[in-house]
């Protein structure tokens, strides 16, 4: 979805889109699916620019990081974006420092407004963004309970069913110990 900055130019304006993003563009081996996400807001003008507030909400299942199993998660954060024109971007001086965009813009800029997006023409792509805020959202390591026992790493059997019969391959460091302590062994 393409934002229009320009409506919101005599009066905010309030947006509300779904977004679809497919698995793979989340590179995100863990998650098993993501409904559509839903974003609400209000596009405003301000002094430099315009600022857009909104909503995401979207929810999904992702896997258990210990045993695999099905992890429904549910999603709803605030979002924050602002945009200011090209013109006003702080350039890098021949010496390396930042310095403020044409003075005779007078525009001000302050150490706050690193996290501003640049538009040259009045139109702002919003999917990019709002992938961005879903890939912040996303669950990391979600677990299906805090004591999940988890896969048994030599039969891959759930341990949370049933303890497996395996045996954890012996520490070679004690191997010399047991010799002197059972000589017949
Ligand atoms: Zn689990
Ligand atoms: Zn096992």
């Amino acid at each position: 979805m393409d934002l229009n900055l320009e409506a919101a130019f005599d009066e905010p304006i309030d947006l509300s889109h779904q977004f679809d993003f497919p698995a793979a563009v989340l590179a995100r081996p863990e998650l098993v699916s993501l409904s559509h996400v839903s974003f609400t807001g209000r596009l405003e003008r301000q002094e430099l620019g315009f600022v857009l507030n909104g909503r995401v909400v979207f929810d999904g299942v992702t896997a258990c990081a210990r045993c695999l199993a099905p992890v429904p998660f549910r999603r709803s954060s605030e979002a924050y974006w602002r945009f200011a024109p090209a013109h006003a971007k702080p350039r890098e001086d021949e010496k390396g420092e930042k310095v403020r965009g044409d003075p005779e813009d007078g525009l001000e800029l302050s150490a706050a407004d690193l996290d501003v997006l640049y538009y040259d023409d009045l139109v702002v792509a919003l999917d990019p963004l709002v992938e961005e805020q879903v890939q912040l959202e996303l669950p990391l390591k979600a677990l299906c309970r805090d004591e999940c026992r988890g896969l048994c790493p030599m039969c891959g059997a759930d341990r949370n069913l049933a303890p497996c019969a395996c045996i954890p391959p012996a520490d070679e460091r004690w191997k010399t110990l047991r010799t002197l302590l059972d000589p017949g062994n």
